[in-house]
């Protein structure tokens, strides 16, 4: 560890441990059995965010439990079990907290009390999220939104003009959570994002994407067209982001982009997902090792295979040591100085992509098939390189961290 981490501990309180098993429990009863059927529909799975309320499970309430918890463990935790039951169902199961985490991170708690709830619903009215930052022409590149909110003196309202994409629960969703730039001289610095109350007029869902992976989650383009929000759908105060661009304005610093925000709270998260996918391939392949026979022998008595599944442990378990790290740092208030969280992203995202694509390896024909589940959680696992920032990206950002450079 680094000097940054004294008193961080990987000893689970009881509490997280509780909550860890019984979220796994709903993932290997619920999730996993449904996952083939979720991903070959390319639809969210409702009756099973259904069940997940009804158990309390899909609620803001437990979200903001084990955000909040002490340790910061508690929600990488609870997303390496859903994961391992299945990113795709997964996904649809944590996606609106992405947007829940825009209004905590940069809201008034007016603003959290009333939009949070209403991203989640409640039992027999279940409801999702949507944080809209990337648009066709501004993926990686944050800075380059071109969606324009115009406040509207007269009537007190924000106007946002234009088309967002690849947003998981695009279009679906009750509330959506959207990035736009005020003033759009000052690029990055110039942004704010807007909450977008259930059933406004001008926003409207578009092209639905077909995807390679993770196909349970919803994931769109939005189109917002003369969208009308109430001033205090701005997230934050007016007063507060007139202060933030004066300072910018003046060449002092005027704080991180709203987006980037969100993006660094999560990075952890994202990559306690991948951990869930790359456990669940490790664990399988194991057993499949164990039992499938060539030459006479089980497969995993060779050392080829057996050295494989050595390497693909290993790798699995560092991936949530630098998961854990960066979750309890953002906990405790600690800089990331040497990027930690990108570098938890980073490195659980290639080993989930690694490790699957090993599984289906081991699994040999079989793994190739649908059959079996290795093929489906490798082309799962791909989407860990790419959104939230794309591997480049987290390599940039730690790059940076480590040269002092900057590097492009
Ligand atoms: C399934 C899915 C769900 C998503 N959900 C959301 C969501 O809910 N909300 C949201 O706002 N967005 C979401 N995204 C968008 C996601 O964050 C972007 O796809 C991602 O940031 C990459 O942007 P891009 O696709 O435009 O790729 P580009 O930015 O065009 O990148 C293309 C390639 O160029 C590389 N590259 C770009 N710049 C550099 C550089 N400077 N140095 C080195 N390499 C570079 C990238 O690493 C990548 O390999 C989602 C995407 C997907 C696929």
């Amino acid at each position: 560890m680094t000097e940054a981490t004294p008193g961080f501990s990987l000893e689970l309180s009881s509490d997280v441990r509780e909550m860890r098993d019984w979220v796994h429990e709903f993932a290997a009863s619920v999730i996993r059995p449904a996952a083939a059927e979720w991903d070959e529909r390319e639809e969210t799975p409702w009756p099973i965010l259904e069940e997940a309320a009804k158990i309390g499970l899909y609620s803001l309430d437990f979200y903001a439990a084990q955000f909040f918890e002490e340790s910061g463990l508690g929600f990488p935790v609870a997303l390496e079990e859903l994961f391992w039951g299945d990113a795709g169902i997964g996904l649809s199961l944590v996606g609106s907290t992405l947007a829940a985490v825009a209004v905590v991170a940069n809201g008034t708690p007016e603003q959290v009390g009333e939009w949070c709830p209403q991203m989640f619903g409640s039992p027999g009215e279940v409801k999702l999220g949507a944080f809209c930052s990337s648009e066709p022409d501004a993926g990686s590149d944050v800075g380059a939104i071109k969606t324009r909110a115009v406040y509207d003196q007269a009537k007190g309202e924000w106007v946002i003009n234009g088309v967002k994409t690849w947003a998981t629960n695009g279009g679906i969703a009750n509330v959506h959570v959207v990035v736009a730039s005020v003033d759009p001289v000052l690029g990055s610095r110039g942004q704010a994002s807007f909450i977008v109350p259930p059933g406004t007029p001008g926003l409207a869902m578009g092209q639905k994407f077909r995807k390679h992976g993770i196909r349970a989650s919803h994931t769109a383009e939005v189109v917002l067209d003369n969208v009308r929000v109430p001033g205090h759908c701005l997230v934050g105060d007016r007063e507060r982001l007139e202060a933030r661009l004066a300072r910018v304005r003046e060449g002092k610093s005027g704080g991180g982009q709203a987006a980037m925000k969100t993006f660094e709270a999560s990075r952890p998260s994202v990559a306690a997902m991948a951990v869930g996918v790359g456990r669940a391939a490790v664990e399988y392949a194991a057993q499949y090792a164990r039992t499938r026979v060539q030459f006479g022998r089980p497969i995993g008595q060779n050392q080829g295979v057996a050295f494989q599944l050595a390497d693909m442990t290993a790798a699995v378990d560092a991936a949530r040591l630098l998961t854990w790290r960066a979750a309890w740092m953002a906990r405790k208030g600690v800089t990331f100085e040497r990027a930690e969280g990108s570098m938890s992203k980073l490195f659980a995202a290639e080993t989930a992509v690694r490790v699957t694509e090993q599984a289906i390896q081991i699994l040999g024909g079989n793994g190739y098939t649908r059959e079996y589940p290795v093929e489906r959680w490798h082309r799962d696992a791909k989407i860990f390189t790419i959104f939230e920032g794309t591997s480049e990206i987290q390599r940039m950002i730690v790059g940076r961290a480590v040269t002092g450079l900057d590097v492009r």
